[in-house]
């Protein structure tokens, strides 16, 4: 029975299932020396005004050998703060839906966000907004290689693949890459996890149980991928 197979259990893991990310090795430290340096090319950049208003910019966590790629909107209060991205409840949420089907967010998933610095009031950040900065996504999309990439809430939708609203109906469907460093990988919306928090209802056919069907189906495709 796979992990949280039981209605009740849904997204319920245990305790100590959060692992450090993994010191690069040789093989990986050129990827890594990579990474250090979009980072610190994000901190310096001010290409859009939510620059303006950023405590710090928010580039990633998790794992950047790792197959799977967690796209978000952009950072909120807490990850403005800590400077890492999906640190808040939303986040802790995506831990535990990543973990009921085997995944730790730290060890298996790279992490990061469509928006590199936090929109004011927590606003869904604009079109230009997400235009601008997503060079730096696509830096990161290149370097990470992912071969699947999980788009948490219509605005990752809508940053990464263009496709505008309508999450409920695509949500759980896969789609495959195309153009934008987007080619050959697959890429599934999902509900983003703060729509979750709000809907907590454990249901058969609630969003709850909807995104447990979905991540059951990354974790078989990355068991595909090998
Ligand atoms: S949101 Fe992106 S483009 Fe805008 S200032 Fe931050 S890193 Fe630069």
């Amino acid at each position: 029975m796979p992990h949280g197979e039981q209605q009740g259990e849904l997204f319920r893991v245990p305790a100590a299932s959060t692992a450090p990310a993994p010191v690069p090795d040789g093989g990986s430290l050129e990827l890594a020396d990579q990474l250090d340096a979009l980072a610190v090319d994000c901190d310096a950049c001010h290409r859009c005004n939510l620059g303006l208003g950023r405590t710090r910019v928010v580039v990633s966590r998790g794992n950047p050998a790792a197959r799977l790629m967690v796209i978000g909107e952009g950072p909120g209060a807490q990850e403005d703060a800590s400077g890492l991205p999906f640190v808040g409840r939303a986040g802790q949420l995506l831990d535990q839906m990543l973990e009921s089907v085997g995944i730790d967010s730290n060890r298996d998933a790279y992490v990061c966000n469509v928006v590199k610095c936090r929109p004011p009031d927590n606003r869904k950040p604009t079109a230009e907004e997400m235009a601008v900065c997503r060079p730096w996504l696509e830096r990161q999309i290149a370097l990470v290689n992912p071969g699947v990439i999980l788009l948490a809430g219509a605005t990752a939708m809508e940053g990464v693949l263009g496709v505008k609203g309508g999450i409920t109906k695509l949500r759980g469907q896969w789609r495959q890459g195309s153009g934008d460093g987007l080619e050959g990988r697959w890429l599934m919306p999902i509900f983003h996890p703060s729509y979750l928090l709000r809907n907590p209802s454990r249901e058969r056919g609630s969003p709850k149980w909807l995104t447990w069907q979905d991540l059951q189906d990354v974790r078989r495709r990355l068991d595909q991928l090998g």
